[in-house]
């Protein structure tokens, strides 16, 4: 008999591309193979996300989409992963007569097994357990990647759930509370990934700071606001000394405490760009969302932090248009992003989601004030990008080669595409050399609107491989993760 395959279908953040990919290592130890695309099928699943209304809106229409497919092939399961199916449950499946399994992101494991017993006849099944009792974090297998095909990055996972309750935020209720991954497993992971060939290793968790872990020294301090996060970075530049690059997404600006500035100032490892959320510029906005830090408590510490690393790098999450959110709160907001030279940033219109605290604040802005503010927000960053990118011309930088940017018509490659440890994107012409996966010195020579141009050193070209021996990297390239909440 043929092996069965999959296809899976992501929406929505890093969390659940990651998630994804587990889905895909538990499957294929089960002798599942991967397929690209539905039709070719025994299993699809829809992974999703609900902290925004519209990537619901999207499953609605991708499930009507295989109604079709699945009348002309009963046998194949049709399955809803993430944080909707951990949301909606059981009721997703009354509302949709062609669903089989509705799995949330704690029961992955158990995929395989369901999708099988789907295929034997057993009723449709919704599977929605958190397990606070005995936490799992399924690892992923680097060592099962041929070495040829290794990403030039990797995500490892620290923590699920929150403690945090912003007002807005469906995050508490689909992931439950913080549960933290033991940081020696953490450690491997990250080791097994740079065996394979990984260059870059960016550590995802909701709230990817608030990490805890008995194993590691305690807190410097007892500010409340102290964790083990710091302790978990240096552990991971100690133990991993070849890692090249580390990341990490998304931290709550409450942990930006005097121990994870002091760790930033002391790892040349971490990244010189941060992501740290902040969704509003306005106390009375924040107070509302209830984020527990203040606007001038935000710039304090993102300011200590440039302090320690000069020329750092940063970029935020925004909601426009919060209940009750003014003309004179919106100004507020733009302000704090001039003052905090953001480079880049996220920012969506607010939409009420189930099970939130601000359902009751009601909706008040509205849907045309909301987009006019997402557009001045995002034309002011977009002008403080070209403006940061004009001044690194004429500068040399550091870049990680993550994959090839651009092919001529007729197929042959004309440059590569990078990023430095400030996230810039860099495209660098072809040398004639490999370049995937190494670090470069390059000589920027131009800025476009969201990215650079640079021609590597002279001196570099004699060290690099011939590009006869260039990586296949397998993962397509995400220079710009998006956030996981915090
Ligand atoms: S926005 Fe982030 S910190 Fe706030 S509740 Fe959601 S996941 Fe937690």
């Amino acid at each position: 008999m043929s092996a069965l395959r999959y296809y899976v279908q992501t929406m929505g953040c890093q969390m659940n591309v990651h998630d994804s990919d587990r889905m895909g290592d538990a499957l294929r130890a089960h002798g599942w193979t991967e397929t690209s695309g539905p039709e070719d099928a025994d299993l699809v699943v829809f992974n999703t996300c609900s902290v925004r209304e519209k990537a619901e809106q999207k499953l609605r229409s991708e499930l009507g989409k295989l109604a079709p497919l699945k009348k002309a092939k009963p046998e194949l399961v049709v399955a809803v992963a993430g944080c909707v199916a951990q949301q909606e449950g059981e009721k997703l499946l009354g509302r949709n007569p062609h669903l089989d399994l509705v799995i949330g992101p704690d029961n992955i494991p158990e995929l395989p097994r369901l999708a099988l017993d789907q295929r034997n006849g057993a009723l449709p099944t919704a599977r929605t357990v958190f397990d606070y009792d005995a936490p799992q974090f399924l690892a992923a297998q680097p060592s099962a990647i041929e070495p040829t095909r290794a990403p030039v990055s990797a995500f490892v996972t620290t923590m699920k759930g929150c403690d945090e309750r912003c007002s807005f935020c469906i995050v508490p209720y689909t992931r439950g509370s913080e549960r933290y991954r033991p940081s020696a497993e953490i450690i491997a992971e990250v080791q097994a990934w740079v065996s394979a060939g990984v260059r870059e290793i960016t550590l995802l968790g909701q709230t990817v700071d608030s990490f805890r872990d008995d194993a590691l020294p305690p807190p410097a301090s007892d500010d409340p606001d102290e964790t083990q996060f710091p302790e978990l970075l240096r552990a991971i530049a100690r133990e991993v000394p070849a890692l090249a690059r580390l990341r990490y997404t998304s931290p709550h600006p409450r942990h930006l405490t005097a121990s994870l500035i002091a760790a930033h100032r002391d790892l040349p490892v971490l990244a010189a760009h941060v992501h740290m959320p902040v969704q509003s510029g306005s106390n009375r906005i924040l107070k509302r969302m209830i984020r527990r830090y203040t606007r001038e408590e935000y710039l304090d510490r993102i300011s200590r932090l440039r302090g320690a690393v000069p020329g750092l790098t940063l970029s935020s999450d925004f909601i426009v248009g919060f209940p009750g959110e003014t003309d004179a709160d919106f100004e507020e907001t733009l302000a704090l992003v001039a003052e905090a030279g953001f480079t880049s940033l996220f920012a969506f219109k607010y939409s009420p989601r189930p099970f939130t605290p601000a359902l009751k604040l009601g909706d008040d802005v509205t849907e045309e004030k909301k987009s006019e503010r997402l557009q001045r927000l995002l034309a002011q960053v977009e002008a403080q990008q070209s403006a940061h990118l004009a001044t690194v011309v004429g500068t040399e930088v550091s870049v990680l080669v993550e994959g090839l940017s651009k092919t001529a018509a007729d197929g042959t490659l004309t440059s590569y595409q990078g990023r430095t440890s400030r996230n810039e994107i860099v495209h660098i012409p072809d040398c004639g050399r490999a370049l995937i996966g190494e670090v470069v010195r390059v000589q920027v020579t131009e800025a476009f609107r969201h990215s650079l141009r640079g021609d590597i050193h002279p001196s570099e070209i004699s060290r690099l491989a011939p590009k006869s021996s260039e990586r296949r990297t397998k993962r397509s390239l995400a220079l710009v993760p998006a956030p996981t909440a915090g």
